[in-house]
């Protein structure tokens, strides 16, 4: 049977683990695609040498000062190349059927919206993005006949054992979490931690930014939020399960006692495979799971001690209206403070709480609004400015 497959696709941030994950994916799966656009940020080496693979139209590099070498790498090939945010933007809002969405942080809202915009089925990574907007993202793929398909490895268990028919019938979500790289750790060594310590997952290598986020567990409160929305569920019935092996990729519980998980080795190959193929399924020489050698799977309740970013998460969903934009751009900003040697570890939940903190959470964000966007980046902008703040007070005690 011949499999109904998108051939015209972008990938956004297509040098980052992510990224480079979907192109070996599409190598190994042996799929033709026509690339439409490659971004990224900064590296102009890595792209060039995508591009020279993929043969995108346009190869676009955020950072315009790596535009003149990206150009000399690719002059002579043909393929046209780009710089800034809004070439990004461009790009993600052309004609390509199917978008990975694999930019960091809040960078990647703008081109998803896109993206969105246009139509087009979003294979979705980003999740600050969700986090930010998520209601006014979901709405305007719908309107445009798109479809947001979960990359998250969590979010895309959960859209597979999640039978729409019987939404109704869900009684809990739950997200399982590996813990990171401080499960086992004391206060004391987390307040300790450097960079480097907190950056070595124990499953697989992931970019900077989520790799300090599954160590404070910001990561999965932003799970927490992404999958409120993107499966309709209120903050109460999202529950978050640590499981250190990270084969059970989630799971949904049904009011009549059953509850369905989705297992698969730690590779975020699978769920990329997944968002492409939906509903299809891709063949590809994919690494299959072996129980025998995983050994026995083990599960834990969630340390609210040791890792406040859960709550503060939760408490951000619950408020609503600005709050979680407000949060992942403080947490942005400390994590970056965190990875500069400015702060501590442990500094990052207390920078997040006391910019939510200073912000109050007395202007909503009315979602129905056309300018729900347009407040997401009034109030990232001054939440990141307040978080700075906070940042420089921390460093001057
Ligand atoms: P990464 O840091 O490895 O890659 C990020 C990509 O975005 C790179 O191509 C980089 O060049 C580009 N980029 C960075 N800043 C940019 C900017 N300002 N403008 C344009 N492009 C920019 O990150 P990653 O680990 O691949 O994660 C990407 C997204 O996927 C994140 O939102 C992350 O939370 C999500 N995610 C990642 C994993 C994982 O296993 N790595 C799993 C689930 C979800
Ligand atoms: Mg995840």
């Amino acid at each position: 049977m011949a499999l109904n497959l998108p051939r015209k696709v972008s990938v956004l941030g297509s040098t980052g683990s992510i990224g480079v994950s979907t192109l070996d994916l599409f190598e190994q799966a042996g799929v033709e695609v026509e690339m439409v656009g490659l971004t990224a940020g900064r590296n102009a080496a890595r792209l060039a040498e995508q591009a020279l693979r993929w043969r995108p139209q346009v190869a676009v590099i955020e950072d315009e000062k790596a535009l003149p070498e990206l150009r000399e790498r690719l002059a002579g090939s043909g393929i046209r190349t780009a710089a800034g945010a809004q070439a990004i933007v461009d790009v993600a809002g052309a004609d390509a059927q199917w978008v990975m969405s694999a930019i960091v942080g809040f960078a990647g809202l703008a081109p998803t919206l896109a993206a969105a915009k246009a139509g087009a089925v979003i294979a979705l990574a980003n999740k600050e993005s969700l986090v930010c907007a998520g209601p006014s993202l979901l709405r305007r793929a719908k309107m445009a006949g798109g479809a947001i398909i979960p990359v998250d490895s969590e979010h895309s268990a959960i859209f597979q054992v999640l039978d729409p028919e019987v939404a109704g019938t869900v009684s809990r979500l739950i997200l399982t979490s590996s813990g990171g790289p401080f499960r086992n750790a004391t206060r004391e060594e987390m307040a300790a931690a450097t960079p480097e310590r907190a950056l070595a997952h124990p499953n697989f290598s992931m970019g900077a930014k989520i790799s300090i986020d599954s160590a404070t567990m910001m990561n999965k409160g932003l799970e927490v939020i992404e999958a409120a929305y993107l499966f309709s569920m209120p903050a109460e019935r999202i529950e978050v399960l640590v499981h250190p092996q990270q084969i059970i990729h989630s799971l949904v519980e049904y009011a009549d006692g059953s509850t369905l998980a989705q297992l698969g080795p730690p590779d975020m190959r699978p769920p990329i495979a997944c968002a492409f193929a939906w509903p299809d399924r891709l063949p590809w020489p994919a690494p299959k799971l072996d129980l025998v050698s995983a050994g026995p799977l083990t599960f834990q309740a969630p340390d609210p001690e040791r890792f406040p970013a859960l709550a503060i998460a939760k408490q951000a969903l619950a408020a609503g209206g600005r709050a979680p934009a407000a949060m992942n751009a403080a947490n942005e900003r400390a994590v970056a403070a965190f990875l500069d040697r400015r702060i501590g570890f442990l500094d990052i939940p207390n920078v997040v709480a006391e910019t939510l903190e200073r912000m109050g959470r007395e202007t909503a964000m009315d979602f129905t609004d056309g300018d729900a966007v347009e407040t997401a980046r009034e109030t990232d902008a001054a939440a990141r400015r307040v978080a700075d703040q906070v940042v420089t007070g921390l460093c001057a005690a």
